[in-house]
C-alpha cells in the first residue's frame, strides 16, 4: 500500500527588537548568562507586564507580510506548565484570539509548479529560558537571558506532504521574515526554531491519521531529516499492522544519532489551563495602525521574483537566487538602472559579484561596486573586451577602483575592431589549419570552434569571437 506525509509546522521567530516583550530587559545574544534580565523577567511579585509596541509592530509586519488577517482586538493568554526556566511559572502567549489569522506561505515545486501552504494563524508569545544540564554534575543550571524574549509563533495548516516541502516552506518563510526586518532568522541563535507535526494515511484516504510532535530540530537540514525519519518509522508500522502503536507524542530529534527519541506524551490544551492574562489589556491594532505598517512595508520577495522572470525574462531558478535576500535584489535592479541588459545583470550578479562578496564577507555594492560592474558589463556588450578576458579580469579591476575602460586599456585588453587586422589573422589560421578545414568542408561543422579558438589565441585574446566566427565562415564561404 501507497502512504502519503501530512506535515503541519510550528515555526518560532524571534522579533527583532531591542528589549523584551513585557519588558526594558535587553535581548543581546551571546551575553553573560543572566546578564539580560529585571524584576519581571525573574517573576518577582508586584511586578506588572507592559505590551512592547516595537514587538506588536514587528508581528503585523510579519502578518503582513505573509498575508495574514491582522485582527483589530486579540487578547493575552496565560499558559501553564511547569517551567523551571519561566520563574513566574507560565507562559503569556495568545490562545484562542491570535493576533492575526490566514496567511499563506508559497512555495517552489521540482516539477516546476507552485504550491500554496495555508496558515492557520500567527500568535505573539514570550520565550522561555535556557536549562544547562552538568553533563556530570548533580546539577543544572539557568540563564533566564531569553526568558521574555518577543516570539511570534507561525502555524501552517497540515498542507505539507514531503520533507522536501517542509524545507522549501521553511527557506520562504525565513525570506520573507527577513526581508521585512522583523527578525535574523538565525537557527543557530535560536530565533528561528521550528517543530514538525507528522503523520501519515494511505493514498486517497480522506481523514489524517495521528500525529507525532518533533522538537529540538536546530537546522533546516536538520527538520528534512527529521520528517523523512519519522515517515519512514510510521509506515513500517503501518505496513507491520501495528499502527495503533503510532500513539500522540512529542518525541526529540538527536541529530548525532539521526533519529528522534520519546520526549513526553502530548499535552492537551486543558492541560495548560489558559486563563486571560488580568495584568494586560486586550491588545487592540486599528486598522488606521496596521494600513500605516502596512504602507511602509517593500515589495515583497515572491512578488519581486515573479517581476523579475516577467520584466527581465530571468529563468525561475535564477529569479529566486537574485532575489533570496533584499540587498541582491537591489543590488541586480541598481545595475540594470546603471544600463545593463537585465539578462547580462542577473548573470554578472550570479557568477561574480555574489561569489565575491560571499569570498570576502563584505556586501555586494561595496566589494563590486555598480558603476564599475555596469561599467564592465557594457564593455563585453559592445564586443570592446572579451567575455573570457573580463571574467578573468573581474576580481582584480574592482578591487582597483579604476574606470573599467581605462583598466583593460592600460592591460592592452580592448578587443580589436579593425576589420583588415581580423581578416588577416582569420586568414592565417585558416592557411594553418588544412585538416580541420577539411572537417568542416566535410559536414563536421562543430569543427569551427576550434578555427575561432586558434584566432583569439592568435590575437592574443583581443579579437572579439563573435567577429571571428562570421569572418571565418565568410572566409570558408560558408552561411552563419
Ligand atoms: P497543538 O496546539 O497541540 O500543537 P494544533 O492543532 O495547533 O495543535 O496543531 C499543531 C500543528 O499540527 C499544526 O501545524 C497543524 O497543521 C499540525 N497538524 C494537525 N493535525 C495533524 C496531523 N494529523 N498530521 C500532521 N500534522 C497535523
Ligand atoms: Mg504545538
Amino acid at each position: 500500500m501507497e502512504y502519503e506525509a501530512v506535515i503541519g509546522l510550528e515555526v518560532h521567530c524571534q522579533l527583532s527588537t531591542v528589549s523584551k516583550m513585557f519588558c526594558g530587559a535587553t535581548t543581546v545574544f551571546g551575553q553573560e548568562p543572566n546578564s539580560q534580565v529585571d524584576t519581571l523577567t525573574l517573576g518577582l511579585p508586584g511586578t506588572l507586564p507592559v505590551i512592547n509596541a516595537r514587538a506588536v509592530e514587528l508581528a503585523v509586519r510579519a502578518a503582513l507580510a505573509l498575508g495574514g488577517d491582522v485582527r483589530e482586538h486579540s487578547k493575552f493568554d496565560r499558559k501553564h506548565y511547569f517551567y523551571p526556566d519561566l520563574p513566574k511559572g507560565y507562559q503569556i502567549s495568545q490562545y484562542d484570539q491570535p493576533y492575526c489569522v490566514g496567511g499563506a506561505v508559497t512555495i517552489d515545486l521540482a516539477d516546476g509548479g507552485q504550491k500554496v501552504i495555508k496558515l492557520t494563524r500567527i500568535h505573539m508569545e514570550e520565550d522561555a529560558g535556557k536549562l544547562i544540564h552538568q553533563e556530570h554534575g548533580a546539577w543544572s543550571e539557568v540563564d533566564l537571558n531569553r526568558a521574555g524574549t518577543p516570539l511570534v509563533e507561525i502555524v501552517s495548516e497540515p498542507e505539507i506532504r514531503s520533507a522536501a516541502e517542509a524545507y522549501a516552506y521553511l527557506m520562504e518563510l525565513k525570506r520573507a521574515l527577513k526581508w521585512v526586518g522583523v527578525s535574523d532568522c538565525e537557527m543557530q541563535e535560536g530565533s528561528l526554531r521550528c517543530d514538525a507535526n507528522v503523520s501519515i494515511r494511505p493514498l486517497g484516504q480522506a481523514q489524517f491519521g495521528t500525529r507525532v510532535e518533533i522538537k529540538n530540530l536546530n537546522s533546516f537540514r536538520a527538520v528534512e531529516a527529521a520528517i523523512n525519519h519519522e515517515i519512514a518509522a510510521q509506515s513500517a508500522l503501518h505496513r507491520a499492522g501495528r499502527y495503533a502503536e503510532v500513539v500522540q507524542v512529542t518525541k526529540l530529534w538527536d541529530p548525532d544519532a539521526r533519529t528522534t527519541r520519546m520526549m513526553r506524551g502530548k499535552e492537551m490544551a486543558a492541560d495548560y489551563r489558559y486563563f486571560p492574562d488580568p495584568d494586560l489589556p486586550p491588545l487592540v491594532i486599528t486598522a488606521a495602525e496596521r494600513e500605516r505598517i502596512r504602507a511602509a512595508m517593500p515589495e515583497l520577495p515572491r512578488a519581486r521574483q515573479e517581476r523579475f522572470q516577467r520584466e527581465f525574462g530571468f529563468e525561475r531558478a535564477m529569479a529566486a537566487e537574485l532575489t533570496a535576500e533584499a540587498g541582491i535584489a537591489d543590488y541586480v535592479e541598481a545595475l540594470v538602472a546603471a544600463g545593463a541588459k537585465p539578462k547580462l545583470a542577473g548573470n554578472w550578479t550570479r557568477e561574480e559579484a555574489l561569489r565575491l562578496a560571499n569570498e570576502s564577507g563584505r556586501p555586494l555594492a561595496e566589494v563590486a561596486p555598480v558603476a564599475a560592474m555596469a561599467g564592465l558589463i557594457a564593455l563585453v556588450d559592445a564586443g570592446k573586451v572579451a567575455r573570457v578576458v573580463a571574467k578573468a579580469e573581474c576580481a582584480e579591476l574592482l578591487a582597483s577602483g579604476q574606470a573599467p575602460e581605462a583598466f583593460f586599456t592600460a592591460k592592452g585588453m580592448i578587443q580589436v575592431q579593425d576589420a583588415g587586422q581580423l581578416q588577416a589573422w582569420v586568414a592565417q589560421v585558416i592557411a594553418g589549419e588544412a585538416k580541420t578545414v577539411a572537417d568542416i568542408r566535410a559536414g563536421k561543422t562543430a569543427a569551427v570552434g576550434r578555427l575561432v579558438g586558434a584566432t583569439m589565441k592568435l590575437s592574443g585574446g583581443k579579437a572579439d569571437p563573435a567577429a571571428v566566427k562570421a569572418e571565418v565562415l565568410r572566409q570558408l564561404g560558408i552561411a552563419g
